[in-house]
């Protein structure tokens, strides 16, 4: 299985990202944990990400790109692997379309998780109380949601014309979600 989920700040990718993955038993590879976890390292790449995550603007498709590929090229991705937050720009898709074509690969399906964007900001201050992501707070959600619905949510309709687009009602429990996931995933194949 090589999947993508795209959802806006709060759809709740993150949190049906890695149980979806073990249920079809590929990595789940979320640029955001990666950056984050480069930032709480100090790494190089922390130190160059830090500011521009915290304004909640995007990473340079150059430096996200190469991360994903050298992601992609570890052993346990051979065989599928579920990418969530990226591709978010129509760059980033045309990147990972690239490596996936070098490397004789197509993806299986997109997930698209979807949320009234009303509710959205409520998940997200409540995740701030709970896991203080100094990129939850009210300004830095403003620019995280504009930056979705400028450059992120086209692939929606990209996805969709080339037949992969898998729309998911993201409300309700978590257990609820992740079961609408697999059978829509599931009635596809
Ligand atoms: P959310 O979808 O809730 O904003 P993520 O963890 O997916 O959370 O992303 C957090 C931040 O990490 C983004 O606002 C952005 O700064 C950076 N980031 C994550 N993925 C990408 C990407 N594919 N391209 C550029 N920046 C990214």
């Amino acid at each position: 299985m090589r999947l993508l989920i795209i959802g806006a700040p709060g759809a709740g990718k993150g949190t049906q990202a890695s149980s979806i993955a073990e249920h079809y038993g590929v990595p789940a590879i979320s640029t955001g944990d990666i950056f984050r976890a480069n930032i709480k390292g100090g790494t190089e790449l922390g130190k160059k990400v830090k500011a521009i995550m915290d304004a909640g603007d995007l990473v340079p498709d150059e430096v996200t790109d190469e991360i994903v590929v050298d992601r992609l090229d570890q052993d346990d991705a051979i065989n599928g692997f579920l990418l969530d937050g990226y591709p978010r720009n129509l760059h980033q898709v045309e990147a990972l379309d690239s490596y996936l074509t070098a490397n004789g690969q197509r993806l299986d399906a997109v997930i698209s998780l979807e949320v009234d964007p009303e509710l959205l900001i409520g998940r997200l201050l409540k995740r701030a109380e709970i896991e203080g992501r100094s990129d939850d707070n009210e300004e830095t959600i403003g620019n995280r949601m504009a930056v979705y619905t400028s450059q992120t949510a086209p692939l929606i309709d990209h996805y969709a014309q080339a037949g992969l687009l898998v729309p998911v009602d993201g409300v309700g429990g978590i257990a609820e979600v992740r079961t609408r996931i697999i059978d829509a995933l599931d009635a596809r194949s």
